[in-house]
């Protein structure tokens, strides 16, 4: 994949905004199942993406940015979530945390893939730096993954999951 600065920024924007909103909805649903402390860590998360969104998009400033495909950015649901639309369904805290994970872990992947082979230098300062700050949500999403119980009925295909 490469990227020109514009292309680019349009990608880290999305991807940002994406995230602050499936954050919001955890964190929501967090709060409806009365864990205030998983709650609060995905409204920290909300705000981390909202506050890297609008550093992206002051970086942007006046450029003018492409339309994207939806699917280029979008969150993936765990497999029995089905459909690409909002949560409908409920998550316990553990399953929660992993899924967000997954999700950093794929928004890491992006970024250091873009900037180990872009030819845009620009490009390949910032995503290595956007891949420095995702790597920094994973792991604090492990520590929490560590400190918080499994639930009782496996999450099914999750590699993961086993000790
Ligand atoms: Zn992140």
């Amino acid at each position: 994949m490469d990227y020109t600065l514009p292309e680019f920024l349009a990608h880290a924007i999305a991807l940002e905004h994406e995230a602050a909103e499936r954050y919001l909805e955890l964190a929501d649903m967090m709060e409806a199942h009365r864990n205030d402390e998983v709650s609060q860590l995905f409204r920290d998360m909300v705000r981390y993406s909202r506050m890297h969104h609008d550093s992206i998009v002051a970086r942007a400033g006046a450029m003018e940015l492409p339309e994207l495909r939806p699917g280029q950015y979008r969150w993936r649901h765990p497999p029995e979530a089905g459909g690409e639309e909002a949560f409908d369904y409920s998550l316990n805290a553990y399953d929660a945390l992993r899924y967000a994970r997954e999700n950093e872990l794929r928004a890491m992947q992006y970024y250091s893939e873009v900037g180990q082979h872009a030819t845009d230098e620009e490009v390949r300062r910032l995503a290595a730096e956007f891949a420095a700050e995702e790597t920094e949500h994973v792991e604090a999403l492990d520590d929490w993954l560590a400190r918080t119980p499994r639930p009782s009925a496996p999450w099914h295909d999750d590699p993961h999951r086993g000790t």
